[in-house]
């Protein structure tokens, strides 16, 4: 599968935020956010091919890592990912899967489903051609599909936030998820790959946390390393 990079760090999102882990980013994505913060996997896809073996041992090269993420672009739509998840998990490792969503996950092995369905902010702008700015809009949310991971594993759901109007559109997408979401499970996170474009939206966030009960998300990579490859 083609691999845009593979590092250590420490997780910067979510439930398991601070947690050391080693990070598969596959290369390529279904969705071409407009606010996208990995356009080296997603609307430009670089990387080189690696097998699993590949990629394992690499992994193995940070033995004090008992944590791993995979992440894209969309790491569901890369071949060979759910050999790569089994192959880890048999190395004892705990796998987080960090997706939009779109794509089902056909009993991938997963300990933590790290979902993020993209909400209208997320559409792209005239950069791109009129086919792929329709591709994303149909693509974007596959209530179906969320379902499914949410049914079958231990999970966040993760929305990235512009601002307030973006609060009323996670209630409508809640409704179509078929089911009773725990606020706690629901986590709001600011966009932005600066510490000051993300503390901007801390107001918006900190008092739709206290109003709906959803947790907020902090992207503490961007806060320790700042927006740059391989954190
Ligand atoms: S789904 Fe993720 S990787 Fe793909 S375009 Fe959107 S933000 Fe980028």
């Amino acid at each position: 599968m083609l691999i845009s990079e593979i590092f250590y760090s420490l997780q910067g999102e979510g439930e398991l935020t601070g947690v050391p882990s080693v990070f598969i980013r596959t290369s390529g994505c279904n969705l071409r956010c407009n606010w996208c913060d990995t356009m080296y996997a997603s609307w430009q896809p670089e990387g080189d091919p690696m097998s699993v073996d590949e990629i394992l041992r690499k992994v193995d090269s940070f033995p004090a890592a008992q944590h791993c993420v995979l992440t894209g672009g969309e790491p569901m739509v890369a071949k060979g990912i759910h050999e790569l998840a089994a192959a880890l998990k048999s190395s004892g490792k705990h796998i987080t899967i960090e997706t939009a969503a779109t794509i089902p996950p056909a009993g991938i092995v997963c300990d933590l489903a790290s979902l993020s369905p993209k909400l209208t902010n997320s559409t792209p702008d005239a950069r791109l051609s009129e086919a792929w700015r329709h591709k994303h809009e149909e693509l974007r949310v596959q209530p179906a599909v969320v379902a499914d991971w949410i049914a079958h594993y231990p999970y966040q759901l993760k929305f990235v936030i512009t601002s307030e109007a973006d609060l009323q559109e996670i209630q409508l997408l809640l409704a179509q998820f078929g089911r009773e979401i725990p606020p706690v499970k629901i986590l709001l996170m600011p966009e932005g790959t600066s510490s000051k474009a993300i503390r901007e939206r801390d107001e918006t966030l900190v008092d739709a946390c206290k109003r709906y009960g959803y947790r907020y998300c902090d992207r503490l990579h961007v806060e320790l390393f700042g927006h740059t490859r391989g954190t």
